[in-house]
């Protein structure tokens, strides 16, 4: 019997459940002990090379944009000096569903559900188990439920583009990257 997957409460399958325990893995190796900022997107990506934490050579989609606006350079690194560098930095990288939307889940409004759905037992997450000092939101996904975010007790401030989230992957990132560092250069709590 298929049971909901505990990082994502989609139903899984013993494919699924793999991937998500493979992913967990490779987060958790670069979890600094204390989190400053908590970076929280929406959904982990469809394709492994674009999640921040994978093994490989190159960094991809969501895990290239982030890191290019947070301004730490890939080039001539490793990707595991790079992951240890986002991880000095007391970076921490999740997602409201830990698990990429299955690929009959639909889009806008169902995937709008599932994150909601999620909202509760991520706020525990971040408040009794990450306790970063703050959170970024980075994923456009979340911006139909950005209310409902605001709304969780999360234990610290999130941090916003004048009361909206950091558009990254839009038309004006050099911008947003730029506001983003310099949100990020204030001390959390502030
Ligand atoms: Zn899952």
């Amino acid at each position: 019997m298929a049971l909901p997957c505990d990082g994502c409460g989609q139903t899984a399958s013993a494919e699924h459940i793999a991937r998500r325990l493979q992913r967990l893995e490779w987060a958790t190796r670069y979890r600094p002990v204390h989190i400053n900022t908590l970076l929280l997107g929406a959904f982990s990506p469809q394709e492994e090379r674009d999640f921040l934490y994978a093994p490989g050579e190159e960094f991809h989609g969501e895990a290239a944009l982030l890191l290019d606006a947070l301004g730490i350079s890939t080039a001539g690194k490793t990707a595991d000096a790079v992951h240890a560098e986002f991880q000095r930095a007391g970076f921490f990288l999740t997602h409201v569903l830990e698990c990429p939307l299955g690929k009959n889940a639909g889009q806008g409004a169902e995937a709008a559900a599932l994150l909601a759905q999620r909202l509760q037992p991520v706020a525990t997450r971040i408040r009794r188990s990450l306790k970063p000092k703050r959170v970024v939101l980075i994923s456009q996904a979340l911006g139909p439920i950005l209310e409902k975010v605001l709304a969780l007790e999360l234990g610290c401030p999130v941090v916003l583009d004048n009361g909206k989230l950091f558009e990254f992957d839009g038309p004006r990132r050099e911008n947003t990257s730029a506001r983003l560092r310099e949100a990020l250069a204030r001390p959390a709590g502030n």
